[in-house]
């Protein structure tokens, strides 16, 4: 568990320390004082002016009390940190009570400071960048780490840490933090070929602290993931062409020998699976590196449900599904054409191929003014509770043979994700195993459009 380091307790501190009792000093004067009246007293009575000599005697008294408070003064005023004035009763005893009080704070407060330095240079080694912000977003304080990973520098000071991270991705997280509870990842903006993953805690009243550290390795291992997946999808492409022409005409001969044939269509078969892999992955590759998506279009829902509608029926004749489609919203969809069409078509044939014959399978676009949604329910076989979290992993499936057998590739809820994913949108599932199963792409409102602009 983690222990904080003791932070000096003053209160307590103060409270161990005793101060010694000013009486047993007052005394001391009242003795002086009473030995000088007796002095006074009896020089006056011998030389017969008793109460000139009393009043002498007294002014005395008073004289060495006014040098001892001046003495006090000079040395609170001038010299507070040397050893004080050697002064004996009240004064002696307040001086001496001062002093010590003083020693002892000087000792916690050397303890702080010693703490502040050891996690001040502890923050200084530190190879993560760390800048501290106040509720203006100045810059408080940063760390060498913060000049070589984010340009921030010591001069930067007092100025605004939107300034200099002026990166509209950054900006953007800057104002709601909550939306990435795990930071960002942004280009370096001193050096374009570096990556840094930013983390922003706030803390007191507006301040923040801002963590970052280097990515580079970890993108560029990410990137080289990404390129090889999506070269090799590429170049698995023409061969894949130039075989399944071949199989085809072969199959088309009207002489060829039945052994023959079904050998062709196995290939036929396995080469159309082989060619849906690598539109998946060719999709999916696209999808990630956030490239050629124009996510701005408006998308007709009626038409676009329509027509998954009528695809829908197509891919049903082998199933005999009684198929339903209720449309039951004004907005349309803003985003990608191709990408959202692609996503909602995946979970409409998954419905239907994971329904045993006969099933029931309903598709549906509604909303309720803050989101949009897109539904698909069906009574099929159902996914046990405890795949649900790994739905939309890569080539995740519940049964791989049943999966197979139906020419799923195992990426159709990956590729659903990313598409949602670029759209703000969520996937939400329910599903009873035996039952049947509910899959709801959630979209913001930033992405509905209203047709009739009533909104
Ligand atoms: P696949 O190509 O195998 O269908 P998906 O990524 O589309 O891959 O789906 C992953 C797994 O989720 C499937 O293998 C299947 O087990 C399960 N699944 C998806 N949709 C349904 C559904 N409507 N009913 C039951 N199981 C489903």
């Amino acid at each position: 568990m983690y222990e904080p380091y003791p932070v000096p307790d003053l209160a307590r501190d103060h409270k161990k320390f005793r101060y010694s009792s000013l009486w047993n000093f007052a005394k001391q004067d009242l003795k002086l004082l009473f030995f000088f009246l007796l002095i006074g007293g009896l020089v006056g009575y011998g030389m017969g002016y008793l109460a000139s000599c009393l009043l002498a005697a007294f002014a005395f008294f008073l004289f060495l009390q006014l040098r001892s408070l001046y003495l006090v003064n000079e040395w609170i005023s001038n010299r507070p940190y040397d050893v004080p004035p050697n002064l004996n009763g009240i004064w002696g005893a307040l001086l001496f009570n001062v002093y010590r009080s003083q020693r002892q704070e000087r000792v916690v407060q050397a303890d702080m400071v010693g703490l502040i330095d050891r996690a001040q240079s502890s923050l200084v080694a530190l190879a993560e960048a760390v800048v501290l912000t106040d509720e203006l977003n100045q810059i408080e304080w940063a760390n060498p780490a913060a000049e070589k990973l984010l340009g921030i520098q010591y001069l930067d000071r007092g100025r605004n840490l939107l300034s200099i991270l002026r990166q509209p991705r950054f900006i953007e997280y800057f104002n709601d933090i909550d939306k990435s509870p795990d930071g960002i990842k942004i280009k370096s903006s001193i050096n374009d070929e570096h990556y840094v993953q930013i983390k922003l805690t706030p803390f007191g009243s507006d301040s923040h602290l801002l963590v970052a550290y280097d990515v580079t390795r970890m993108q560029n291992l990410e990137q080289m993931r990404k390129d090889f997946v999506d070269n090799i999808s590429h170049e698995l492409r023409t061969p894949l062409t130039v075989l399944s022409g071949y199989v085809e005409t072969f199959i088309d001969q009207e002489d060829i020998n039945p052994r023959w044939k079904r050998a062709f269509e196995q290939m036929q078969s396995q080469t159309r699976r082989m060619n849906a892999l690598v539109n998946d992955l060719l999709l999916l590759s696209r999808l990630e590196n956030d490239k050629q998506i124009a996510k701005n279009q408006i998308i007709d829902m009626p038409s676009l449900m329509n027509q998954l509608f009528d695809d829908a029926q197509a891919y049903n004749v082998d199933y005999g599904h009684t198929l339903n489609l209720n449309i039951d919203s004004h907005y349309d969809l803003i985003g990608s054409d191709m990408e959202i069409a692609s996503a909602f078509s995946n979970l409409i044939t998954n419905a239907i191929k994971y329904t045993p014959r006969g099933g029931i399978i309903s598709i549906g676009w509604y909303d309720d003014q803050d989101h949009g949604y897109f539904m698909v329910e069906d009574n099929g076989i159902g996914i046990d509770p405890k795949h649900l979290p790994r739905l939309t992993e890569r080539f995740y499936r519940v049964d791989s043979a049943r999966s197979r057998q139906s020419g799923g590739t195992g990426l159709g809820l990956a590729i659903v994700k990313h598409v949602l994913m670029q759209h703000g949108a969520h996937l939400e599932v329910d599903s009873i195993e035996n039952k049947g199963s509910t899959f709801k792409a959630v979209f913001p409102k930033q992405h509905l459009y209203c047709v009739d602009h009533a909104d």
